[in-house]
């Protein structure tokens, strides 16, 4: 008997049963795939090295096998390609699997078990309550929680009918195809060390592993092919260095609001499969590790002395992170909504006056509305645009607070829930501004 089992092995699934194994659980993970095979379709991934310190995982550097480079700048561009903004970031560029692969290595050191080519089929339920999983061979294994960590499938949650989880599938809708080309440069002088990106285009160029090579990156709604298209409406609007291409990459990440509750009897969900990733680039393995840090300790006092973990004892892992990040994203979720719904010289006005898009040294704008009716009578910028932005940042602003309201138990979650579905109701989705399919 384990007290927790995890489905997935990857980012979200194997830093949690680290943390789970330090305050002494007895963790089981398992994953469908081989231990070869795991996350093989991402090679790099770039994140923030403050990431390490802050959720205590041991900085990769020189010499790590899975570390590529650093570097400490992104640049943002407007859709004219005419205004630059510049933020100072330092950014890890690694190597996904052989990340994974160490992080691995932390959690069976702490006591962790691992088994791979072990898919999840079903819940295992004792009397009406979960209590582990049956796996596809049928096997049982029990456990006094099980965590969904398996990614944007959400196999585990979607299989769950309870009124605090929400079973919905992330389809076309609520995902970012994200088409990536490996590339090398043709002019030997250039090289890319930093990230730039173009958010209009939802596009970004950023370093490799190959001397020589970047990344060129595409994310959209709907499907491959339509991220095929943006990435040609991309490279036709922006003068991008010549290359010959090395291969593609193409996964999806999700883009839609997380699930109300991440908490039920005997449940918790975490990372993709709980669909969180940060709405201006979709980083997704950083913003499982905020709610996985509390959520640790939250189920190490529920289950302490042999208790089962209900929704009551793991509510708090709700609270924490809805009231934190999950009130932050949804905002800015929504107002994104509104950023991007505008031309190309809608967008350009933008980044000319530092409104949405600035640099690190950009003082914040101070009368919004005054700077946004300032370009609409100049010209430089539509009524309608400014219709959409101001829309967007008011539902987010009204997001933003009802999630800073979320509740402290599962007794005012219905009515809190009602309210939360009619404001992302009116916010609509980042689909509905997709004109060109
Ligand atoms: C193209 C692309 C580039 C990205 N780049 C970055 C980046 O640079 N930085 C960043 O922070 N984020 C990035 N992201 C997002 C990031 O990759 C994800 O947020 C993160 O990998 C999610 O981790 P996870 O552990 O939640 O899920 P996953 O990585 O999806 O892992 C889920 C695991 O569950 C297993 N599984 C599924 N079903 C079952 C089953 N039935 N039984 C058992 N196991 C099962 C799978 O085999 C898989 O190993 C990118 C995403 C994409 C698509």
């Amino acid at each position: 008997m384990y007290d927790v089992v995890i489905v997935g092995a990857c980012t979200a699934g194997t830093y949690f049963a680290g943390l789970l194994a330090k305050r002494g659980l007895k963790v089981l993970v398992i994953d469908r795939d081989t231990e070869e095979s795991l996350a093989k379709r991402l090679d790099i991934i770039h994140f923030t090295r403050d990431s390490f310190k802050e959720f205590g995982v041991e900085p990769s550097g020189e010499g790590d096998e899975e570390f590529v480079r650093d570097f400490h700048v992104c640049y943002g561009k407007s859709a004219l390609n005419n205004h630059l903004k510049t933020n100072y970031i330092n950014v890890a560029v690694l190597h996904l699997p052989l990340f994974i692969k160490r992080l691995r290595k932390t959690a069976v050191e702490a006591g962790a078990q691992f088994r791979f080519r072990t898919a999840f089929q079903e819940l295992r339920y004792e009397n009406g309550r979960i209590a582990g999983i049956i796996t596809t061979e049928r096997e049982e294994i029990p456990a006094r929680l099980v965590v969904d960590a398996s990614g944007i499938s959400a196999v585990v949650r979607r299989t769950i009918d309870d009124p605090y989880m929400e079973s919905f599938e992330t389809g076309p809708r609520d995902r970012f195809y994200v088409l990536l080309k490996y590339v090398k440069l043709k002019d030997p002088c250039i090289s890319v060390v930093d990230s730039t990106s173009w958010p209009y285009y939802k596009g970004w160029i950023a370093p490799q592993h190959t001397p020589g090579g970047a990344i060129i990156g595409v994310g959209a709604n709907l499907s491959f092919d339509y991220a095929r298209k943006c990435m040609a409406k991309f490279e036709a609007a922006i003068p991008l260095p010549e290359y010959e291409l090395q291969y593609e990459e193409m996964a999806c990440t999700p883009y839609r609001r997380p699930p109300f509750s991440f908490v039920t009897d005997g449940f918790l969900v975490i990372g993709d499969a709980a669909c969180l990733t940060k709405p201006i680039n979709g980083e997704g393995i950083p913003s499982a590790w905020v709610q996985c840090t509390p959520a640790a300790d939250v189920v190490a006092e529920a289950m302490k002395d042999g208790g089962y973990p209900t929704k009551e004892k793991l509510w708090e892992i709700n609270r924490i992170y809805q009231t934190g990040e999950g009130a932050a994203y949804a905002g800015e979720r929504a107002m994104l909504i509104g950023a991007v719904n505008m031309t190309e010289a809608d967008n350009d006005y933008l980044y000319k006056k530092g409104i949405v898009f600035k640099s690190d040294d950009e003082p914040e704008v101070e009368n919004l509305l005054g700077a946004l009716i300032q370009g609409v009578l100049s010209g430089a910028f539509s009524l309608k645009a400014l219709i959409s932005l101001a829309s967007s940042t008011q539902k987010g602003e009204a997001l933003k607070k009802h999630y800073q309201a979320y509740p402290d138990t599962p007794n005012g979650y219905p009515v809190w829930e009602k309210k939360a579905l009619k404001l992302w109701k009116k916010v609509g989705s980042m689909a509905d501004t997709v004109k060109d399919a």
